[in-house]
């Protein structure tokens, strides 16, 4: 039995990773979850949203399914999500976006995947709050180094790209589309006015795209890319990006397809592999069971392919993809009928198990 840790999250969190956790049991995954806490309800039992149980359990499986975890604005603790990525190097962030057939969208012919730095840039969490005395010592660095003048009613969050972490997520960009049978990888910066941090990203995509010369290597401008996506997004492939860009565009691609209830993501490194849907956790809809448990369940797809369980992988996603397709029992984000009504996420999920019956029986 494989371990894997569990963390459901908070929110549509809990849900969602319910009806996830049925469906992968009806797959015939041979899982044994490590349910663990993190967020707001691990700061009111432990006094930290990140308390070490959980991070020594991913330590010690390697894999962690991951619901959304709400982060106010602004203020309280930094995003658990992001100390995740950085605690275990989870330096490649991948975020297929590919159209459904059943999901209304404005494009049906969409195919790309999203390739986010995940570890720096500018999630680096350098940062210097107004009025602080690192602020006013940043100010003088600055006057002097570069004559600029700061008032001290200012903050300043700063954005650091480095070859090594440039190096290895545009080859992990170009890896994966030699594996996944891809044509083309895009480099999205903004080197025009970033000259330094986004330049040294192009300078070392430029490099590393010339050891792979069957892939065609492409360049855009971070916002001539936004518009390029909305236009005309069957020409792109795979794109990677620094961080904060990935972030935005992964989040545009998801609108591509149908949106955020859909699309999960892998979070990698060389150790550790951490999946999760991109959607947040809707505060709103918390425990109304309405919300749509797709990108959960994506996400444990991408979990299972990670794990070379292609056959469950495989039943989950077919079964997944037919209750979408046949648009009944699906929830309100999915449902175009003129007549009935759609179903809670929990029914979505009952359906998606006895399909997967179903595809069970037939292939007996
Ligand atoms: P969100 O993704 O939680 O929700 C935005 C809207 O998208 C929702 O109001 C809803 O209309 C729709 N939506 C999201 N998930 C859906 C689903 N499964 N089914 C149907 N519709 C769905 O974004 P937000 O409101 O900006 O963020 C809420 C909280 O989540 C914030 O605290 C944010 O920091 C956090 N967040 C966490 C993660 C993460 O844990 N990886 C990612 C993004 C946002």
């Amino acid at each position: 039995m494989t371990k894997v840790t569990l963390i459901p999250g908070d929110g549509i969190g809990p849900e969602i990773t319910e009806a996830t956790l049925k469906c992968v049991e009806a797959a015939g995954a041979n899982i044994q979850w490590e349910k663990m806490l993190a967020g707001s309800t691990a700061l009111e039992k432990y006094g930290t949203p990140l308390p070490d149980e959980t991070v020594n359990s991913f330590r010690e499986t390697r894999v962690l399914l991951k619901g959304p975890i709400t982060t106010s604005f602004g203020t309280g603790f930094r995003s658990v999500t992001v100390a995740l990525r950085q605690t275990f190097d989870l330096y490649a962030n991948v975020r297929p976006a590919k159209s459904i057939e059943g999901v209304e969208s404005r494009f049906k012919n969409v195919n790309l995947v999203i390739i986010r730095e995940n570890t720096e840039g500018a999630y680096a969490g350098i940062e210097f709050q107004k009025g602080s005395p690192e602020l006013k010592e940043l100010i003088t660095l600055l006057k002097r180094t570069h004559n600029i003048t700061l008032d001290e009613n200012t903050a300043i969050s700063l954005k650091k790209i480095s070859v090594h972490a440039s190096q290895r997520i545009v080859k992990f960009a170009f890896d994966y589309a030699a594996q996944n049978n891809r044509k083309k990888v895009t480099c999205v910066h903004k080197a025009n006015i970033q000259k330094f941090s986004d330049g040294l990203f192009l300078e070392e995509a430029r490099k590393i795209a010339q050891s792979y010369p069957d892939i065609i290597y492409d360049e855009k401008v971070v916002d001539n890319m936004a518009m390029q996506l909305v236009m005309k997004p069957e020409e792109y492939d795979v794109i990677v990006t620094p961080n904060l860009y990935g972030d935005i565009l992964s989040d545009l691609a998801a609108g591509l397809v149908g949106g955020l209830g859909l699309l999960a993501g892998a979070n990698i490194g060389s150790e550790y592999a951490m999946f999760e849907p991109v959607h947040g956790s809707a505060p709103k809809y918390t425990g109304l069971n309405k919300v749509n448990p797709t990108a959960m369940i994506n996400a444990a797809v991408m979990m299972l392919k990670h794990l070379k369980m292609f056959h469950e992988a495989e039943l989950l996603e077919k079964a997944t993809l037919k209750v979408i397709r046949e648009g009944v029992q699906v929830t309100y984000d999915l449902y175009k009928k003129p007549v009935g009504s759609p179903v809670g996420t929990m029914a979505m999920a009952d359906e998606i198990v006895r399909q997967i019956e179903l595809l069970k029986n037939e292939g007996e």
